[in-house]
């Protein structure tokens, strides 16, 4: 494995859980580029992604790491079938791993114990920050706000430029784990004074049970449900997820199984099941899809995905063309040039999609959300940072034209 200069890492020694964003680190770009640390100082929220050492009240980071380093907490999945032999087949995801006795899935965190099939993660996230939620990102849920952001670790896909692959693809014993009911995230996440809980980080559905247990106190304490997601899971569990879940922001990677089998591992026609269910289930939906240089930024591939997604999930879908920064197994490409961004951005348009924004690159016109009536900048946005905003209601302030997204606290 190719590995280059050392990630960052929390208070824990847990390498810092990052959305798509690496700004001006590498890549040569025309356009005015920021430096990691100038980008921070303008956002100025992205480093108060506060440890979980802070909200938990450990003294040091050292007498967390020793108390909590291999804690693993079990609970049966309610999706998987027995087979002959003790042998399971897990119903969870689309990669219906089937698991003998005594072994794991793909995703490391769920076990086969005696013909019963268990999550090896309910409570034990590795990652817990307050991030802005423009970082997840979303442009139409509450801008400005602070969400409550966790993880545990594994992932059901194994993608080759995965950012927080230090988490993703590990196994529960391999890192430090908090010990966090859902109780506790609920009143933690209160005193923050997040409106929002955000699953995140690495594929949410693979703590599906403490994710879904969270959800359900959250709604009933008045916080929003979000989440950050590959869309790579069964139908059925998704319904379900639906219930609680107000905002999805669902990876589309790439539009070919060809992107999907060979950089994640996994497989496109699920995830675009997964995607029409979140809209027959009216969730609210965004769209991100990170940009690789000769991987999936083909603009004729480009412009089929958004005319299907114009066609199944409607124009008003937000969709993000973030930009990527070498690293993982992907560390010899460049970083995404911003004008094939640009261009993306106005295939995008020209397909009908009224909501397009280019991400991670701060002072792009495309952070900004216009209204697709009267063109008017409604939301102005550098960085995580939201500037002016011209809504009134939900509606555009100039025409009053209903802009998609939830815009007020549940
Ligand atoms: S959730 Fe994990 S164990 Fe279940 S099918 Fe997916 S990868 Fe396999």
């Amino acid at each position: 494995m190719a590995l280059g200069k050392p990630m960052e890492r929390d208070l824990f020694g847990h390498p810092v859980t990052r959305d798509d964003w690496r700004p001006g680190e590498t890549g040569a770009s025309s356009f005015p580029d920021f430096s990691r640390r100038q980008f921070l100082r303008l956002c100025g929220v992205s480093l108060c992604a506060l440890s979980a050492a802070q909200y938990f009240g450990f003294p040091k980071a050292s007498d967390a790491q020793i108390a909590k380093k291999g804690l693993i907490k079990t609970k049966l999945s309610p999706f998987f079938t027995p087979l002959e032999g003790g042998e399971i087949r897990c119903d969870l995801c689309p990669r219906s791993c089937r698991v003998p006795k005594g072994k794991r899935g793909l995703c490391r965190v769920r076990e086969n114990r005696d013909g019963k099939y268990y999550s090896l993660v309910y409570g034990n996230p590795c990652a817990i920050h307050v991030d802005p939620i423009e970082k997840k990102p979303f442009f139409h849920v509450l801008p400005s706000t602070e969400s409550f952001s966790l993880a545990t670790v594994g992932c059901n896909l194994q993608c080759k430029f995965c950012q927080n692959w230090e988490i993703s693809q590990a196994s529960p014993e391999d890192i430090y784990n908090y010990d966090v009911p859902p109780e506790l995230v609920i009143s933690k996440a209160k005193e923050t004074g997040a409106r929002s809980i955000a699953y995140t980080y690495v594929e949410p559905t693979i703590f599906y049970e403490y994710m879904t247990d969270i959800g359900q106190l959250a709604k009933k304490a008045g916080l929003l449900n979000v989440c950050h997601s590959n869309g790579f899971i069964n139908p059925e569990p998704l319904r379900n997820l639906c219930k609680m879940m107000n905002a999805a922001n669902i990876d589309l990677k790439g539009f070919t199984e060809t992107f999907y089998r060979d950089l994640c591992n996994g497989e496109l026609s699920p995830v675009l099941e997964s995607l029409k269910i979140y809209k027959q289930e009216k969730v609210h939906l965004e769209l991100t899809n990170l940009v690789i240089p000769t991987k999936n930024d083909d603009l004729s591939v480009a412009n089929e995905m958004c005319v299907w997604i114009k066609k199944e999930l409607g124009p008003d879908t937000p969709i993000h063309f973030s930009r990527f920064y070498p690293l993982y197994r992907l560390r010899t490409l460049e970083s995404t040039p911003v004008s094939t961004l640009t261009k993306l951005r106005s295939i995008a348009l020209s397909a009908g999609l009224e909501y397009v924004y280019v991400g991670n690159v701060p002072g792009h016109e495309g952070e900004h959300t216009f209204c697709p009536k009267c063109k008017k900048r409604i939301i102005q946005r550098t960085g995580y940072m939201v500037g002016e905003v011209r809504l009134k209601g939900g509606k555009c302030g100039y025409c009053g034209k209903p802009i998609p997204g939830i815009w007020t606290p549940a």
